[in-house]
């Protein structure tokens, strides 16, 4: 087990970083802007983030583990093609490793955000969890007997692109899919179902939001539906109601223990969930439809958490 890793969650918007001991407590939290950087630049701002915890650590690092908006090639360790990222075909770990003169992992951020709520979230001690976490698309991981399922070449566990119409709208980014989940089930989803609502009730918590200029997203549509605007309300359960067509497969698929929901609409709380659940169980098989639907528990912190526990799962660093 090592005296400390250093986890760094680095997005398409910014960049986030700590230390973590071997209890999974996060320290010297650390956030920079990386938007519109290119490749060098990136690359020198991690080193120097990185460079900085260890000044403000204060002791013993033994490894760095990064999260990337992007898939991880597990046969060459080259970063993938990622719209959110301009790291596409270099091999992150050894480079990283190099400039830093230590053990470097890297995975996806979806398979770290999961592997951080088995390890010190709400899948603690599951065998086999699903892990959605909706946010711009929906992300996520699986963990199956113990372990996150990489597949053959790092691929597994892009949740948001199982398809559920044949016949629906192109995907996007770099999916050449139709239909896939994340278009009905994620963050842009909900502020596409607010903003019909509020045009078709001008009364509305919605409408009179738009009105007074404000941009309907997604907080501000989960903060009125706290506040019991019925339009807001609706928009959310809609969005549950879908997310549990797609929990439905999951569990048809994995039988898991727990599935967890994370990302910024899961603050929603049972107002998104309660649907989810609903569905879900309505829909599928008797064989799966026990385990329970529950909200992620370690909100921004998963990222750097679970790039962390990429270190910890290396025995003999
Ligand atoms: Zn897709």
């Amino acid at each position: 087990m090592p005296a400390r890793a250093i986890g760094v969650d680095l997005g398409g918007t910014k960049l986030l970083a700590g230390a973590v001991d071997p209890s999974l407590g996060v320290h010297h939290r650390l956030q920079r802007t990386v938007t519109g950087l290119q490749q060098r630049a990136l690359l020198d701002m991690a080193v120097a983030a990185v460079a900085a915890l260890r000044e403000s650590a204060g002791d013993e690092v033994d490894a760095v583990g990064f999260g990337l908006p992007a898939l991880i090639d597990r046969r060459t360790g080259r970063v993938g093609v990622g719209v959110h990222t301009p790291l596409a075909d270099i091999p992150f770990a050894d480079v990283m490793a190099e400039r830093l003169g230590l053990p470097v992992f890297v995975d996806n951020d979806g398979n770290n955000s999961a592997l951080a709520e088995h390890r010190a979230g709400a899948a603690r001690g599951a065998t086999d969890a699903v892990v959605l976490t909706l946010g711009t698309g929906i992300g996520g991981g699986l963990i199956l007997d113990g372990r996150i399922y990489r597949g053959s070449r790092g691929g597994a566990g892009e949740l948001g692109h199982m398809e559920i119409d044949f016949d629906g709208p192109e995907c996007r980014d770099n999916c050449p899919g139709r239909g896939c989940a994340e278009l009905y089930a994620s963050g842009p989803a909900l502020v596409r179902e607010a903003t019909r609502l509020a045009g078709e009730r001008p009364e509305s918590g919605l409408a009179r939001a738009v009105a007074d200029g404000r941009e309907l997203l997604g907080p501000l549509v989960t903060e009125l539906a706290h506040d019991g605007d019925e339009a807001a309300v609706e928009a959310v359960q809609l969005i549950g109601s879908r997310l549990g067509v797609v929990i439905t497969s999951l569990v048809n698929i994995f039988n898991p223990e727990i599935v967890v929901i994370g990302g910024g609409i899961s603050t929603a709380g049972d107002l998104l969930l309660e649907p989810a659940r609903e569905e879900y169980q309505r829909r599928a098989l008797r064989s799966s439809s026990w385990a329970p639907v529950v909200a992620a528990q370690l909100g921004n912190d998963a990222g750097v958490l679970g790039a962390a526990a990429l270190v910890m799962e290396r025995p003999g660093i």
